[in-house]
Parts: structure tokens; C-alpha cells; sequence
């Protein structure tokens, strides 16, 4: 840990502010725990319920001494008409997500108090909550933007929002390129997250307020590495004029510990049950499948993803919702048929700890950037199956850019649960015969998928690009002369 050589200076204080979904509290309490390992005095603010998912990490990490606290602020449930402890988007069903965006904007006066009262030298905020860059602003403090994703969707997302290709095609499945992007990527109107379907007025304003509170921010770090997408860390720079450091993939330095779960007996015996399991599968025989903290699907489709594991004849690790609705998707008989080889698991699992598992081959994945993330420096070959939000451009990264991953079906694609196709297990299965199965152009794509993993791997050690990265990020944090005169920041 770099400590503080002068006994007169104090240590950077910095102030973390994560959005209430799982996706984006992991990474960042991440960040924060790095930071902390640099001797950075980390602070995390979080509402009460969102606590108790971060409290395993913060807890581990304090333990061993690692200056890292949080800091607890209400959240709204009664103004947005949720019940108490509904904090998240995993927590709430689908048809409430947009509570939580609410909620979200109902934040602005505690975030503003409590940046005010305790005065931290930096502010490191998720994107979602724009009025931070003001606030910084007031304070002289850099604040620092985190958009849980990584640059090659936000850059995706800056082309489409600067030359609107999308809204001069004719219909929804007319393929389109992404104008002056570093790699030829097409994409379809249907896999694009709502917010860019839609034209509605009120989107682009908050957009645009997003867009200001970004230009306003002294740059983006980003849970990613160099060796991935340093040329969409360009596009960025030239064309957003942001600057970006990497400093993932963060999970490969902190994923030892409990993460985005409360550590629970639930959780405890989902883990012990998981690894006793793949202890006594075979190497890379087994394919781990989760879909992230708040996926969705109809029950139809439920049956036909337990069918295509069956089908495609792989020991497999299948996480499902708790709660699920099981007794109307699980096919008849199928956990006795299949319990030689199949584990399902309700609930969380640890997921980092099963993808780095020697048992573990092949990952089928909804595509959230985290998970593309684990899976890539796990150095696992995956089936993409992209649900919503910028899924579709994380999928277009690992099977067309990186070339580690496989669709799980070719047919439909879109974000909308209404106009979603259903995937037919023999296409699953198929999918994951091409990740787990012999061939020559299986075999490239594991061993691919290998090279990208120790590439991940290097970077977050100590002289890796990542490791760098947020030694710079520290660094520039300190030279930031908002103003300041006379701090002893050091
Ligand atoms: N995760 C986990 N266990 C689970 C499901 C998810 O540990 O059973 C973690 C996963 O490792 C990742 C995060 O939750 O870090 C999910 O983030 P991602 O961006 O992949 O998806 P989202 O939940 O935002 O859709």
C-alpha cells in the first residue's frame, strides 16, 4: 500500500457516489476499495438497504485495514411510492424501474449536504447524478464521472447521439454503421437502449444535463484496461474531448470478497454449494450461465433456456431469480433428469469466484458490462445473449471486435420485452456447443480468449496499464488546482 511519507500531510480524501443498481454499486465500491489500497481515505455514499450489499466488500476491506468507510443518506421510498428497503433496481420488479430513476433525482439535497459538510478533495460520481459537477464546482473539488460501462458502448452512444443514424433508417431491422467509430460496427434500431429509440423531448433534456455535468467533470475513470478498447479511449478524447483512466477490470483485484450480496446464510450456502459442485467437475468442462442482478424473462423463454442446457450436454451452473415464477417454466422432471450434471441456483451466486473456477469453460451471458468484463479477464469464451440497455453494443464488442464470444441465436433482436423473439433451446444448445465443444474454430476462440484474459490480468498488476491508470487518476486528483490554495493535499 503507497502510504503517506509526510507526517505532516493528511491523505486524499475522496467521496464515491454509486447509482442504486447492483451493476454499478460492485464497481465502484471496487474503485473505492483501490483507491483505498493507495492509501486514499475512501468514502462511499449509499442509502440504508444498498448498504447491506456493499457492507461484505467494505467490512473485508476494512478488516484488513484498508481506510474505507461509508456514509448513509436516506432514500426516498415514500415520495416515489416504494416500499421500504426497495433501494434498487434488483430489488423492485421491472414494471418499477423507473422509481428508482425517480428516486434518484429526489437525491440532489443530500448529495449537496453532504458534499458540502464533510468537504472531500474529490468527488467520484455515477454518471446518473449530474448535479454533482455543480456541486463540485461550488466546492473548487474536481468531481470525476463513473458510467458502469465501458468506453466502447459510450462512445457507441456519443456517435449515435452526434450523427443520429438511427432516426434515417426506415424501420427498426434496417442495419445501420455506427459513423467514425475505430471498427466497422453495425447495429439495428431494435438493439438500442430506449432512451435512444425514443425521440421524447424529456429524454433528450436529461440527456443534454448528463452531457453538460460530463463536459463539466475532470474526466471518466472506467472499469476496463488499455489492452481492450485504448482506441475508444482516443475516439474519446478527440471527439468528446474527455479525458478517460482505466483502472479494471477492477473485480480481478477485489473479486476474492463477497460482492453485491449480503452476506446472508442464503448467500453462504449458495456459495458453498456452488463451489463443492465444481470441485467435482472436470477442467473447463462445466458452463456457467447468469444473467446479472435484475434480468427478465417470460416464463416460455425460462423453459426453453433450461431445455438448451439439457440439449447442448455440458455440465452446466445455471443461476436463476429467486422467486421466479418456477413452478410455471421449470419443464417436468427436469433437476432429477439433469442432476448428475446441472446445478441451478437460486438467488446469487459468487460469480467471479465461478468464472475464475478450473471447472468453468465457457460463460452465457446477458452482457452487462460487468459480466462481460469477469468473463473476458476469466479468459473464458462466452454465447451472448443481450437483454437491454447497452447489452447489444457489449455483445457487438466481445463477438465481432475481441472475436471471444458467439451469439446465442441469429434471429430477432431487440431491448423491448414485447417484441423480443424466443429463443429456441436448439439454438442455445448450438451456441454452446460452438464455445465448449471440439473444432478448430472453437479451439481459436478459447485460446483467444485466454490471451485476452492474461492481457486483462497484467494490467491491473503492479506496472500494469491499469495499475498506472489509477495512479494518474490519484495524481491528477492531486494537481487539481480548482481553486484551492493553501489545502494540504498531498
Ligand atoms: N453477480 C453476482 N452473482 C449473481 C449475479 C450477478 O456476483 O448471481 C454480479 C456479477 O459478477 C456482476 C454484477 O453482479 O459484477 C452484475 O453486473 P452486470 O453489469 O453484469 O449486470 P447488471 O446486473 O447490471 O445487469
Amino acid at each position: 500500500m503507497a502510504t503517506n511519507s509526510n507526517p505532516n500531510s493528511r491523505p486524499l480524501r475522496v467521496f464515491f457516489i454509486p447509482y442504486f443498481a447492483t451493476g454499478h454499486m460492485i464497481p465502484m465500491v471496487d474503485i473505492a476499495r483501490l483507491f483505498a489500497t493507495r492509501g486514499v481515505d475512501s468514502t462511499i455514499l449509499v442509502t440504508p438497504a444498498n448498504a447491506t450489499l456493499i457492507s461484505p466488500t467494505i467490512d473485508a476491506a476494512s478488516a484488513a485495514g484498508l481506510p474505507i468507510r461509508t456514509l448513509l443518506y436516506p432514500f426516498p421510498s415514500s415520495a416515489v411510492n416504494l416500499p421500504p428497503g426497495a433501494e434498487n433496481l434488483a430489488s423492485v420488479p421491472l414494471s418499477d424501474a423507473p422509481k428508482i430513476d425517480a428516486a434518484s433525482l429526489l437525491t440532489v439535497n443530500d448529495h449537496d449536504r453532504l458534499l458540502r459538510l464533510h468537504r472531500p478533495d474529490a468527488v467520484i460520481s455515477d454518471t446518473h447524478f449530474f448535479w454533482t459537477t455543480s456541486i463540485a464546482k461550488d466546492l473548487h473539488i474536481p468531481r470525476i464521472s463513473f458510467h458502469a460501462i465501458g468506453l466502447f458502448p459510450v462512445c457507441v452512444m456519443s456517435s449515435l447521439f452526434r450523427h443520429l443514424p438511427h432516426l434515417t433508417v426506415s424501420d427498426d431491422l434496417h442495419p445501420f454503421l455506427i459513423p467514425d467509430l475505430p471498427h466497422p460496427i453495425h447495429m439495428i434500431r431494435s438493439e438500442l437502449p430506449d432512451f435512444l429509440r425514443s425521440n421524447n423531448t424529456a429524454i433528450g433534456e436529461a440527456m443534454s444535463a448528463l452531457s453538460d455535468a460530463e463536459s463539466g467533470s475532470l474526466g471518466v475513470v472506467v472499469n476496463s484496461f488499455a489492452e481492450l478498447e485504448s482506441a475508444y479511449a482516443d475516439y474519446y478524447y478527440k471527439h468528446d474531448k474527455m479525458t478517460t483512466w482505466f483502472v479494471g477490470p477492477v473485480a480481478e483485484v477485489t473479486g476474492k470478497v463477497s460482492r453485491g450480496a449480503a452476506e446472508n446464510s442464503k448467500a453462504i450456502s449458495n456459495r458453498e454449494c456452488c463451489m463443492e459442485w465444481l470441485e467435482k467437475q472436470r477442467e473447463r468442462s462445466v458452463v456457467y450461465a447468469c444473467f446479472g442482478s435484475w434480468c427478465y424473462f417470460s416464463s416460455e423463454q425460462m423453459k426453453e433456456m433450461a431445455l438448451g442446457l439439457e440439449m447442448a450436454g455440458h455440465p452446466f451452473l445455471w443461476v436463476v431469480r429467486e422467486g421466479d415464477g418456477e413452478e410455471e417454466w421449470m419443464p417436468d422432471g427436469f433437476e432429477e433428469r439433469v442432476k448428475e450434471k446441472g446445478l441451478v441456483v437460486r438467488g446469487w451466486a459468487p460469480q467471479v469466484e465461478v468464472l475464475r473456477h478450473r471447472a468453468v469453460g465457457g460463460f452465457v451471458t446477458h452482457c452487462g458490462w460487468n459480466s462481460v468484463l469477469e468473463g473476458v479477464s476469466s479468459g473464458l469464451p462466452m454465447v451472448t445473449w443481450p437483454l437491454s440497455t447497452e447489452q447489444f453494443m457489449n455483445e457487438k464488442l466481445v463477438v465481432e471486435v475481441v472475436g471471444t464470444a458467439v451469439r446465442a441465436w441469429e434471429g430477432r433482436r431487440s431491448t423491448e420485452e414485447g417484441e423480443k423473439e424466443v429463443v429456441k433451446s436448439g439454438d442455445l444448445a448450438v451456441a454452446v456447443e460452438k464455445v465448449m465443444g471440439a473444432g478448430k474454430e472453437a479451439e481459436k476462440r478459447r485460446e483467444k480468449a485466454r490471451e485476452v484474459g492474461e492481457m486483462a490480468k497484467k494490467a491491473v498488476d503492479v506496472g500494469g496499464s491499469s495499475y498506472e491508470g489509477l495512479s494518474r487518476l490519484i495524481q491528477d486528483i492531486r494537481d487539481f488546482d480548482g481553486g484551492i490554495n493553501g489545502r494540504d493535499r498531498v
